[in-house]
């Protein structure tokens, strides 16, 4: 069952794997942007990391909207508000219910999805962390493990894009042939989504 205690094993299993990937998350972001993804997403998932083990919160959308909070305040970088409110506004679509079958986590995410596109004016295509959240949630209607692989591509996919979008967009055609790093950590979560959901 998806319960508040599941989505803070998603919030710390994705800390640990983004602690793992982090030097590799910064080199994607040095081609194309100011190498500091990695870091970026490591101090707001400890951060994360802190305050669910501090205040663990009883329901999956407070579980959500806490993380959100945490990325919010806690990345400098465009990935900690556009994450924050990735899982802040999915958080918020749970509402207050003890649990969330898979279906309203889809849903849920849905949402995060579409206000991340909101904030940040972009859409798939874009060479951004929608490229992979967009395919990754849409495939959440089959699987975790779908999602999951879906996301992964997306974010594969993302190489001979050009930027329109952030940082990587100053670069012009010069952002083609680099794997966005934000899809990269998109990827992650959804990789980490499925593994704790096993
Ligand atoms: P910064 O670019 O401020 O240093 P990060 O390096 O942490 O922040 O995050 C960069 C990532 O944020 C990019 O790889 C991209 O996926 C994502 N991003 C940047 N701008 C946008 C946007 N407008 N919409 C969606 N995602 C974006
Ligand atoms: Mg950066
Ligand atoms: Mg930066």
């Amino acid at each position: 069952v998806l319960d508040a205690a599941f989505f803070v094993r998603w919030m710390t299993a994705a800390a640990a794997v983004i602690d793992r990937e982090a030097d590799r998350l910064t080199e994607l972001d040095s081609p194309i942007g100011d190498a500091d993804h990695g870091r970026n997403m490591q101090r707001g998932f400890a951060a994360v990391v802190k305050v669910l083990e501090t205040e663990p919160p009883a329901t999956p959308g407070a579980v959500l909207i806490a993380a959100g909070r945490q990325l919010i305040s806690s990345v400098g970088g465009a990935s900690g508000p556009l994450y924050g409110t990735l899982l802040r506004r999915a958080g918020k679509a749970l509402g207050e219910a003890p649990q969330a079958s898979p279906e309203e986590l889809r849903s849920a995410l849905a949402a995060g999805v579409t206000a991340v596109g909101q904030l940040g004016g972009s859409a798939p295509g874009d060479k951004t962390m929608l490229d992979a959240l967009t395919p990754g949630v849409v495939a959440l209607a089959d699987s975790f493990d779908a999602a999951a692989a879906a996301a992964q591509e997306g974010a594969l996919a993302t190489v001979p894009m050009q930027a329109r979008k952030g940082r990587a967009s100053y670069l012009g055609e010069r952002s083609i042939g680099h794997q966005d790093p934000g899809a990269t950590s998109s990827a992650l979560l959804f990789a980490t989504l499925a593994e704790v959901a096993k």
